[in-house]
């Protein structure tokens, strides 16, 4: 009968959905309309949780960081050409940042597109993705899908993670195959991010530069926080004994508060250490490329680095001593061998110097922030902010901005592995959102998003899809009317400053509108109280909170990038 002919057949659609779940995909983010709409709404009755956003680079920036916090693949759905271009900016952030995510685009019909006959929505979007990517893969074949999936789940997760295209043109999802033989085309991938374990020779080469050096410094990165290599890292600083500095998203890893943390003391940890043991961290813009007087030139700093990806060696400075490999398993020889190599520990001079300069700063900060001022500055504001993670440290702060991000991280200690989400390598406003909604999806736990009003303005039509899938999140607006601050005027009094917003604007109106609580507040009490009362009640909030318009400076802390003009108009 017609029935049973029916049963014994599958389709492009289904052998995707099957090929996901097969690989332990349980969450998909992205955008509904052609060619994917059902594709979206079959993943839904099949039981993948299918998160609807209004804009593909939050449902891009949400896959992102759903892949940095589970080490599997975040996924990705959009529809062609726009809604492809919008993910694919999500997609080169996360390679940028070496978070793993597949990118899956419907897309036009090939044979349209490669004769540019001009179809709806053409584009060659495998030739535009390419580039901005680790590796992009087309399926043409139904039969073709579990293979398609498997790669692309591999690429994403092994080595240097990163994003992964997969191109799916229209046509596939209606192509119908043999059940069985379609079930028997599916690929489970068998450990997908194998351990890399490192050389001996290069362990022994690391352990002898350690043993040599008068300063020791090791700075973690967020690559040692995706390794999940948590208490590996933990046994090797405090059997080393060696201070250390966190990066941003490295933050709490070890706790802020920890005694070995020179995070308080960074300028000088970095520009006086003589020996740099880098655990997933680039000598990018971030760390000035490892030279200059950052690190205290004309001294010069030896570098050892792990890293899993032996083409970051020497990518700016020399490194003395590479290990190539994955975190977990050279942290691991590392430690074994620092008692063969009857490691002393380090240098108590060099420690007490570091805890000295440490604790004043800090206590220089206690003042600052101890500052009850009105209109709130951002200090007063960050300090109640400061204090509400300390008391909910399992919550997951999301931050952007320019000042709002560079006093946050300075102010806010963090206490547990993988709970600061922020802006990253690029440093790009606009992850706000879509992160804080993955955050809250993946692990469950209250997030507290913390944005400048400019930062915040990139993702926030998102409030909407807070509200609708009633997560877990309080944001918080450090609303000062402005990009760097709210002062700015146009010298020809046509228009407002090209960096000001609209003076006293109500960002906590937009929340109420979609159901979500929306609360104004002008004191550090008032907002200490009102993200308590959302952290309590799990509603989504959005909280405005006024700070002084004359507050912050240009760029935050990385003002020096601007160019100057040198020219002076008659
Ligand atoms: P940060 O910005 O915090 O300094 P980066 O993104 O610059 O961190 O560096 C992260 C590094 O970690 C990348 O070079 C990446 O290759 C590396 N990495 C990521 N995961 C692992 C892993 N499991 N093992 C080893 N290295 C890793
Ligand atoms: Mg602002």
């Amino acid at each position: 009968t017609s029935a049973s002919a029916e049963a014994e057949l599958t389709d492009g659609f289904h052998l995707v959905i099957d090929a996901l779940k097969l690989n332990g995909i349980e969450t998909i983010y992205g955008v509904p309309g052609i060619p994917i709409t059902d594709l979206g709404r079959m993943c839904q009755a099949e039981g993948i949780r299918v998160v609807s956003f209004r804009h593909e680079q939050n449902a891009g920036n949400a896959a992102a960081i759903a892949g940095f916090l589970t080490k599997k693949p975040g996924i990705c759905l959009t529809v062609s050409a726009p809604g492809f271009l919008n993910g694919l900016t999500a997609l080169a952030n996360a390679t940028t940042n070496c978070f793993p995510m597949i990118l899956i685009s419907g897309s036009s019909e090939r044979e349209i597109v490669d004769l540019q006959q001009g179809d709806y929505e053409e584009m060659d979007q495998l030739a535009i993705a390419k580039p901005l990517c680790k590796a992009a893969f087309r399926v043409l074949h139904a039969a073709d899908i579990g293979i398609g999936v498997a790669r692309a789940i591999r690429a994403a997760v092994s080595g240097r993670p990163g994003g992964v295209y997969l191109d799916l043109p229209a046509k596939l999802f209606s192509q119908v195959m043999d059940a069985e033989a379609g079930a028997k085309s599916l690929v489970k991938v068998i450990d997908a991010a194998p351990a890399q374990i490192p050389a001996p020779s290069a362990i022994t080469r690391a352990l002898d530069v350690l043993k040599s050096a008068k300063r020791p410094l090791i700075v973690l990165g967020k690559g040692a926080a995706y390794a999940q290599a948590d208490e590996t890292i933990r046994q090797f600083v405090e059997t080393s004994g060696i201070p250390y500095v966190p990066m941003s998203m490295a933050k709490g890893l070890l706790p802020d508060t920890h005694p070995l943390s020179a995070g308080a003391a960074r300028s000088t940890a970095l520009k006086d250490s003589d020996v740099v043991l880098l655990i997933g961290a680039r000598l990018n813009w971030l760390l000035s490329h490892g030279k200059g007087k950052t690190w205290g030139e004309p001294h010069s700093t030896k570098f050892i680095q792990i890293d899993i990806e032996p083409r970051e060696m020497d990518s700016n400075v020399e490194i003395v001593a590479p290990i190539v490999g994955d975190i977990g398993s050279c942290v691991q020889a590392l430690l074994d061998g620092l008692g063969k190599a009857s490691w002393q520990g380090a240098p108590s001079d060099w420690t007490e110097t570091l805890k000295s300069k440490k604790e004043a700063n800090i206590a220089k900060m206690a003042t600052k922030l101890g500052k009850n001022s009105t209109p709130m500055d951002f200090h007063s504001a960050l300090s109640a902010l400061r204090t509400v993670i300390k008391e909910r440290p399992d919550a997951i702060l999301v931050n952007e901005g320019a000042n709002t991000l560079d006093l946050a991280r300075g102010v806010i200690d963090m206490y547990q592995p993988r709970k600061r989400l922020d802006v990253g390598t690029w440093g790009v406003m606009g992850i706000g959102m879509g992160f804080a909604v993955a955050a809250a999806i993946e692990t469950g736990k209250p997030v507290l998003a913390v944005e400048g009003d400019s930062a915040f303005g990139f993702s926030g039509m998102e409030v909407e899809t807070i509200c609708r899938y009633n997560l877990p999140v309080c944001i918080v607006i450090f609303n000062n009317n402005g990009i760097y601050r709210g002062t700015d005027t146009d010298p020809t009094g046509r228009d407002p400053g090209t960096t000001v917003f609209v003076p006293g604007s109500r960002y906590d109106k937009m929340m109420e509108a979609f159901g979500g609580v929306g609360v104004n507040v002008t004191t550090p009490d008032e907002l200490k109280r009102a993200v308590d009362a959302a952290m309590d009640s799990g509603k989504p909030t959005l909280i405005n909170a006024e700070i002084d318009p004359a507050a912050g400076s240009e760029s935050g802390n990385i003002g020096s990038l601007n160019p100057q003009s040198v020219v002076k108009k008659k």
